[in-house]
Order: structure tokens, then C-alpha cells, then sequence
């Protein structure tokens, strides 16, 4: 039985590990493949992790057209935080039994770059081949370069097997971070799951509204932007709901308060969309889906004249003087 093991948040599921699973399990041959929901992941500290139930519903609702396809709840069972040699230790013993088994951990060359770091990686290596799959602006040969360097014993053997899936630069991040802007995610993932996800009601923007909006008005000005202004462009425009307008007294200036305001967010765990022209510092566009925030260098912000240009617009906070 060669027997694909793809463990993951999966926080939710989408198409970026389905249809990379599906291509991983026909070009290897692989009998089955199994999904592994993470209980508790030692590398992500992130507070709002969705429960480990809602996440294995996802995973089960996204894969039932695919009989090959399998979930396993094992690492709920598993002492935490869940380390995968643990549970590919755990699935050999209960699998093991009955049949002949090899096993191929999946992941994602995201993943793999920082497979050093994780419990015991040599001691995953010894239990399963590991298939990576490249993601985001790595490439195949980006990743045996590094698996040369840092697992030549492992890629020798052949162990560890690059692979190359179709891209798709989903991610379950901006999932979330689009349906807490309030924006559809249709065509991301599947319908059945987001069915499920609007059943009950995951991943829906607590502070929505008005609190959201002075939370990052607040972010803001902490991070030293001044005359901030918001603009309620709703009904207006179809790129967001609001503008938030600032400067800063030269590029540095602009360039720190953007660094501030990110890092403020982030600890709320809300993340941009896109950043556009931090290098120069001139102006700087932050886009939060619902919320796009505008930083300018002082000369930049008459010249694009965004006030003058939303006239109509509500303005949420006026300046201060
Ligand atoms: P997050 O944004 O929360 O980190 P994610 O989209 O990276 O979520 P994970 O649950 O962290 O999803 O990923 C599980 C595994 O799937 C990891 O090994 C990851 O590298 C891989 N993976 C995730 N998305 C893709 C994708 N679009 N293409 C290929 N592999 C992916
Ligand atoms: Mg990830």
C-alpha cells in the first residue's frame, strides 16, 4: 500500500492542496491519500486557530467526490503540539498491521524550507518520502538546491521527492483575511465548504464596522501618520469600503509609519491583501480588502489630490488640527 499522507491546518481547505494532492496521487500512483488535519500545530501560534472540528468538516465535505481521497482525526488523539513524526509513528502502528506500507508525506516547499526547524525532521525522513511541491516564487530547482545542502543523505536515496503541481496561489490566510473584509470567496474553494463556512459563520470579522475601522484609524496614528482622515466610500466605489488617508513628513517618515501600522495589525492577525510602493516611500498603498489605506509623503498627497477626488465621500474622522 503506498499511502500519500498530507498533513496540514487546513484552516480552511482549497483548492491549492486539493487539486495538488490529485496530481501528486496520479503521478506518484499512490493507492490513497490521507488528510491529517493538524490539532494543535506547534508552529503556528496563531490564537484564533478554527476548531479542529469545523477544520475536519471542511477537509471531509471538500474531498467526498474523490473515494481515494481520505481524513483522518488521528492527531487528535495524539499528545500536543502535534508533531507530524508522532503522527506518521502512529499511523505506521495502526496501519502497518494489516498491510505493507509505504508512506509519502506531502507538503508544500513553503514548508519544506523550514522543515529544520520542525521536531525531529530526520526522523520523519526515516518513517515516510517526503513529495514537496513547489509554491509561491519557488521552483523545483530551488528546492533540491536546498534539499542538497541540508538533506543529501535523504535526497540521495531518494527520499525526498520534488514535485512539480499545478500553481495555485491559494492560501487558507487569504481566505481568511478576504472573508473577514467581507468579501466573497467563491472559486477559491468549494462550494460545499463555504457552505459550510456561512452556515456557521467561520471566519467572520468580529470587529466588523465601526470598531474595525478605528482600529486601523487608531493603527494609523500610532505609527506616526498624520493628518489622517477616513473616507466612507461605500456606494461609491467598488474597491472598498473605506479609504484611509495619511502622510508623513518624507519617505522615511511614510516608510516607518507603514512598518508600524502593519505590525500593529498583525496583532490582531489582520494581514494585507497587497502593499504597493513601500521601496520608494513616496506614497504607499495598504490594501485590507475593505479597507485600503493611502500613506503620502507630504508634496504626494496634493498632487493625487484623493480628497478632492471623493469630494462625495463621508468623511468618517475629520482631521485634527
Ligand atoms: P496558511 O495561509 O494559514 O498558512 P496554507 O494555505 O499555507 O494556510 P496549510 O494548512 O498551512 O495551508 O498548508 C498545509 C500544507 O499544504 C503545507 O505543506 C503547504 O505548503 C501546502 N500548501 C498549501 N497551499 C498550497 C498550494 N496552493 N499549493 C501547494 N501546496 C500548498
Ligand atoms: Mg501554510
Amino acid at each position: 500500500m503506498r499511502l500519500g499522507v498530507f498533513g496540514g491546518t487546513f484552516d480552511p481547505i482549497h483548492f491549492g492542496h486539493l487539486r495538488a494532492a490529485l496530481e501528486v496521487q496520479e503521478g506518484l500512483g499512490l493507492d490513497e491519500i490521507a488528510f491529517v488535519p493538524s490539532y494543535q500545530p506547534p508552529h503556528k501560534r496563531r490564537r484564533d486557530l478554527t476548531d479542529f472540528d469545523h477544520r475536519l468538516n471542511l477537509v471531509e465535505r471538500a474531498i467526498s467526490c474523490i473515494d481515494s481521497f481520505k481524513c483522518l482525526d488521528i492527531e487528535k488523539r495524539l499528545p500536543i503540539p502535534s508533531f507530524t513524526v508522532n503522527t506518521l509513528k502512529a499511523l505506521r502502528s495502526e496501519l502497518s498491521a494489516s498491510r505493507d506500507l509505504d508512506l509519502y508525506f506531502l507538503m508544500g516547499s513553503d514548508a519544506f524550507f523550514e522543515l529544520k526547524q520542525w521536531h525531529d525532521p530526520e526522523g520523519i525522513l526515516e518513517l515516510a518520502n517526503l513529495v514537496v511541491m513547489a509554491r509561491g516564487k519557488n521552483h523545483v530547482e530551488n528546492l533540491v538546491e536546498y534539499a542538497r545542502k541540508e538533506f543529501s543523505e535523504y535526497l540521495k536515496k531518494g527520499r525526498i521527492v520534488p514535485f512539480q503541481v499545478t500553481r495555485l496561489e491559494i492560501s487558507s490566510s487569504k481566505i481568511r483575511t478576504l472573508r473577514r473584509g467581507g468579501h466573497r470567496v467563491h472559486y477559491l474553494l468549494p462550494q460545499d465548504c463555504i457552505k459550510y463556512m456561512e452556515e456557521h459563520k467561520i471566519y467572520m470579522e468580529k470587529e466588523k464596522g465601526p470598531e474595525r475601522l478605528n482600529l486601523f484609524i487608531e493603527a494609523v496614528k500610532e505609527g506616526h501618520g498624520e493628518r489622517v482622515v477616513a473616507l466612507d466610500v461605500r456606494g461609491l466605489s467598488s474597491i472598498c469600503d473605506y479609504f484611509i488617508i495619511a502622510q508623513g513628513r518624507s519617505t522615511r517618515h511614510v516608510q516607518g509609519t507603514a512598518d508600524k501600522l502593519r505590525e500593529r495589525l498583525k496583532k490582531e492577525r489582520i494581514y494585507p491583501l497587497d502593499v504597493e510602493g513601500e521601496r520608494e516611500g513616496k506614497w504607499i498603498l495598504l490594501d485590507y480588502g475593505d479597507i485600503v489605506i493611502h500613506l503620502f509623503y507630504e508634496p504626494m498627497r496634493e498632487f493625487y489630490d484623493l480628497e478632492g477626488l471623493w469630494h462625495e465621500a463621508r468623511r468618517v474622522v475629520e482631521e485634527e488640527e
